[in-house]
């Protein structure tokens, strides 16, 4: 019987979502499983990075590979799952344009540590210990790989194939790329596969009118109407900054899209675009006679009830936006 093709799913910087999205296959995993030779994802599978070292170069066919490179050993398995597969796909937000992992870049890699393990209200760190390097235990020596100055997507690292949108990916994306594999109907290469070239707008069924928005409101303080545009009831829906093919399974359940399928095509920046939309539809009443201080102190207010920018325009694009980040090193 001719060998299977090599599938391999790994994770570098993620929350596991990635993986649960791919279980979410459901029966399609036993076609999955017929199609390839399922051989490498470290929460499944106790395959080694010696076992993958061992492969001759292009021996996998495709890897999927999932989150944002934050330390030492992620740019070491992006580098050396480069080499080993014929298809290397950025999946899901974190490889494709560093989503919540690479908020860290707003800051440095001292601060976000001291955060973590010195300031931390719930911490229990008397001796102000941060792990570091290789820690001996009776059990066995830990060794903790450095985290990298930036958080970094996968194609700052290298060539990559193709790139899968989504936090995590929607399964009946995951499958349509599987199948455009297997049939041989994948696009140009470099292309963003599983998902439309729209917006979630296009998408959402709720009733759109002329958006005037004179302040935002958070999720937990209203019921949103449930036909109504959420941006219009002054719920900040990124939809309109948003690729579309999830299905807008977030506004079907009465919460705005936070944007997780990243830009829509011929978008090169999600934030820059939800910040000129809302420009467009930010009312701040009459401003005849206003002198210039008096509008800006309206606008002020206006952004005033947006509680994050980053986190709220940048949250899956951080990392490939233009802004990048704000400090720390460039390695
Ligand atoms: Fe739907 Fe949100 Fe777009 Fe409004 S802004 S139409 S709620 S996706």
């Amino acid at each position: 019987m001719a060998e299977k093709p090599k599938l391999a799913l790994y994770w570098a910087a993620s929350c596991g979502g990635c993986e649960i999205a791919t279980v979410n296959l459901h029966e399609k995993l036993l076609d999955l499983d017929a199609a390839f030779d399922f051989m490498f994802c470290p929460c499944l599978l106790d395959t080694k990075k010696k076992d993958i070292e061992a492969l001759p170069d292009g021996a996998i066919a495709v890897t999927l590979f999932n989150g944002a490179l934050r330390t030492e050993e992620n740019m070491e398995m992006a580098r050396l799952l480069r080499r080993k597969s014929r298809l290397l796909v950025a999946f899901g937000s974190c490889a494709k344009g560093g989503c919540v992992p690479a908020l860290a870049n707003l800051t440095s890699k001292d601060d976000l540590l001291k955060t973590i393990y010195l300031d931390s209200p719930s911490l229990d760190n008397p001796e102000g210990i941060i792990p570091s390097g290789t820690t001996a235990f009776t059990e066995g020596d830990i060794h903790l790989t450095p985290l990298l100055g930036r958080v970094k997507h996968l194609a700052q690292e290298g060539d990559v194939d193709y790139f899968v949108p989504g936090c995590p990916p929607e399964p009946h994306q995951i499958w349509n790329v599987i199948e455009a594999i297997l049939s041989d109907t994948l696009p140009a290469k470099g292309s963003t596969v599983g998902c439309g070239t729209l917006t979630v707008c296009d998408d959402c069924d709720r009733t759109k009118e002329e958006k005037r928005i004179p302040a935002f409101r958070r999720s937990y303080e209203f019921y949103p109407d449930a036909q109504a545009c959420l941006l219009e009831q002054g719920l900040l829906c990124m939809g309109i900054a948003t690729r579309n093919g999830c299905g807008a399974p977030c506004t079907k359940a009465n919460m705005p899209c936070t944007g997780c399928y990243g830009a829509p095509d011929g978008v090169s920046d999600q934030g820059a675009k939800m910040v000129a939309a809302l420009g467009s539809v930010m009312d701040i009443g009459d401003t005849t006679g206003l002198s210039e201080e008096a509008i800006a102190a309206r606008v002020a207010g206006f952004l005033a009830t947006i509680p994050d920018y980053a986190g709220m325009f940048y949250k899956y694009t951080l990392a490939s936006s233009t802004l990048g980040g704000r400090v720390g090193s460039k390695k």
